[in-house]
């Protein structure tokens, strides 16, 4: 389905007393306010991207043009959101057409006012990006895994797509796209569009993505990678000192996209692919479109921590099929993906893994809740984030909170019925976006009342925390190590034959468990025991050192493990949770210290959160460059 038959418009005839003058209709979309976006689609909008771009190494920049198909609604400009682009020229119709930058917001970044006339088809802009630009990780040879070649990768969620290319930056606004992308020659790029599978002799790569998408999901990776086929339509791209391991990792992708399908309908997108990227990738995996973008923090070389590979697949679906109209309804993107991941993850691995994984989020939505208790308002599923940093809203509410009431509706109404719902739903908002407030009625009549069910809806997205009525989760695994750790707690031994089969996710509940009056000694034993400060297991390794740090516990070198971490590691989630254990221990000096060594190694997202969280004021230079 196009774009534009996916939207849903009403068309006034405007019936004018004077029978000579022409009928004129005036068609009146309905994007909705979207505070993160100075487009206004309802006057015109973007419907098709040809970009056409240079990426320059030597210079870390991308040049090119970005040349749109557009719908005017009798407007005289169309407005595309920008930041820290520099702007050459534009043109409407193949010809020189005036355009304006506004005021700079340092979030939003200015707007780029097109003029156009009501016929304009086309209009083309000539741009580059600059050294500011947020959605560019631009990396040296040292910072891969193969150490060889530069590497370079986009994030576009949540607002930073404008600052790599000219759009109209709202995840309302959906457009299909090729793009001609010339990279030095040895090198390989892939979008999320169909992508090759083996490198160019000339560096210069085609794509296409012919399913409209938001603009969050266009994504660009080039470096020094190989591709290995899964499946007809599943495979992993890495760098070659990874491929096999990333590919044994990964290798029951083509099971999931299986049991993906049987749940909720056929997958959309004809090919389903993972990229593995340099560890500093600032989340574990990002949705786009035909090819997952991933942290290379989950090869774990058990497959223990794959239900990311789940999670990013059942956005294929929630999140990319049927998308968040706005940043305020993020839920409906990241609740409905965290229950399709249960789901997912129980049809292939058993229950007993996805109840750990569903007390797992339970767990996190508590923390989250203790995190927000001085602003409720933030605790809402519908969010108000206007003025504010989409990013602020991507917090355990969105995913486990929306995870939670999900599963409540689902245990309420009963799992076929539910899943009847929800395949219908998918299907029914294919290639389109959904508000909060159209979520509702539509949840109202397609379950509730049908079913005569009376549910707190109202209660559950629009009021703070979470309702009594909610869905009880138990772990019998869970229930053996929190055993384990009373019994150890009060012996100070261990059976090390009890954990032998532990997966890193009773671990992770273990260690998290630990009481504040845990004393150094009993630190120094489990450690002794199970090696805990060298753990190869990423999930592992953050919760012990925020334990390490909480306990105050020096022993095994840890001090120096902890610092190798946050310098080799960007994931966000990861670096945050440890950054904020030296804080609440009083010793934000010491992550300073560490800080000031890593934050070359992250990307923007993680730099700014880890930035306001310690009180970081980057140098004068960047300042100056960031307004
Ligand atoms: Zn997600």
């Amino acid at each position: 389905m196009n774009n534009q038959k996916a939207i849903l418009y009403l068309i006034f005839l405007i019936m004018t007393s004077c029978a000579e003058q022409k009928e004129e209709p005036i068609v009146v979309y309905s994007y909705v306010e979207e505070p993160h976006s100075y487009a206004k689609p309802n006057n015109a909008f973007i419907e098709h991207l040809n970009l056409d771009i240079t990426v320059d190494f030597k210079n870390e920049r991308i040049r090119g043009t970005a040349t749109y198909d557009i719908v005017s609604n009798n407007s005289t400009q169309i407005i595309l959101d920008s930041k820290h682009l520099e702007i050459d020229s534009v043109t409407a119709d193949g010809k020189d057409t005036e355009f304006s930058l506004g005021a700079n917001d340092k979030l939003l970044g200015q707007p780029l006012t097109i003029t156009i006339d009501k016929n304009t088809k086309k209009i083309a802009i000539t741009y580059k990006t600059t050294k500011d630009t947020e959605a560019l990780q631009w990396l040296k040879p040292q910072q891969t895994a193969d150490k060889t070649n530069p590497f370079l990768f986009t994030q576009g969620q949540a607002i930073l797509t404008r600052t790599w290319i000219p759009i109209q930056d709202s995840p309302q606004i959906r457009i299909s796209y090729e793009a001609r992308v010339k990279v030095p020659k040895g090198l390989m790029a892939v979008m999320s569009a169909e992508n090759p599978k083996t490198k160019s002799d000339d560096g210069l790569y085609q794509f296409q993505m012919k399913q409209a998408i938001p603009s969050y999901l266009i994504a660009l990776a080039v470096g020094d990678f190989e591709y290995k086929a899964i499946s007809d339509r599943t495979g992993v791209y890495a760098e070659k000192s990874m491929l096999n391991r990333v590919y044994e990792e990964f290798s029951d992708m083509e099971n999931m996209v299986s049991a993906a399908e049987r749940l909720y309908g056929t997958y959309a997108w004809e090919q389903f692919d993972v990229i593995v990227l340099p560890p500093s990738f600032p989340f574990g995996g990002m949705e786009n479109p035909r090819l997952t973008f991933a942290t290379p923090t989950v090869i774990a070389g058990d497959k223990s921590l794959t239900s990311l590979v789940a999670h990013e697949l059942a956005h294929s679906w929630s999140g990319n099929l049927v998308t968040n109209a706005t940043w305020n309804d993020f839920w409906i993107n990241e609740g409905f993906t965290v229950y399709f991941e249960m789901r997912i993850m129980e049809a292939l691995y058993g229950k007993e893994r996805a109840d750990m994984l569903a007390l797992i989020s339970r767990q996190d939505l508590d923390d989250e809740l203790d995190n927000l208790k001085d602003t409720p308002n933030a605790t809402k599923l519908k969010l108000n984030l206007k003025g504010k940093n989409p990013d602020d809203g991507m917090n355990s509410i969105a995913y486990d909170k929306g995870y939670l009431f999900l599963r409540t509706l689902e245990e309420t109404v009963g799992r076929d019925k539910f899943d009847a719902f929800l395949k219908h739903y998918f299907k029914e908002h294919a290639f389109s976006s959904m508000t909060t407030e159209k979520f509702i009625p539509y949840l109202s009549t397609n379950l509730l009342e049908k079913n005569k069910v009376n549910f707190n809806v109202d209660e559950w997205i629009n009021q703070p925390g979470v309702p009594k009525n909610q869905a009880i989760i138990n772990s019998d695994r869970f229930k053996n190590v929190e055993q384990t750790l009373q019994e150890f707690l009060a012996s100070d031994k261990i059976n090390n034959e009890v954990t032998t089969d532990w997966t890193p996710q009773e671990w992770v509940h273990f260690i998290r468990n630990f009481p504040q009056t845990m004393t150094d000694d009993q630190m120094k034993t489990l450690d002794k025991i199970f090696n805990l400060t060298n753990s190869t297991n990423s999930y592992i390794q953050m919760v012990w050192y925020e334990q390490a740090l909480n306990h105050d516990y020096h022993g095994k070198n840890i001090d120096s493990k902890i610092q190798e971490f946050l310098v080799s590691v960007g994931r966000r989630w990861y670096v945050e949770t440890i950054f904020k254990a030296f804080k609440r221990n009083d010793r934000t000096e010491d992550a300073l210290k560490i800080y000031e060594k890593s934050r070359p190694n992250y990307h923007s997202v993680t730099a700014s959160t880890i930035d306001d969280l310690l009180g970081f004021e980057p140098d004068q230079e960047e300042v100056k460059n960031i307004e």
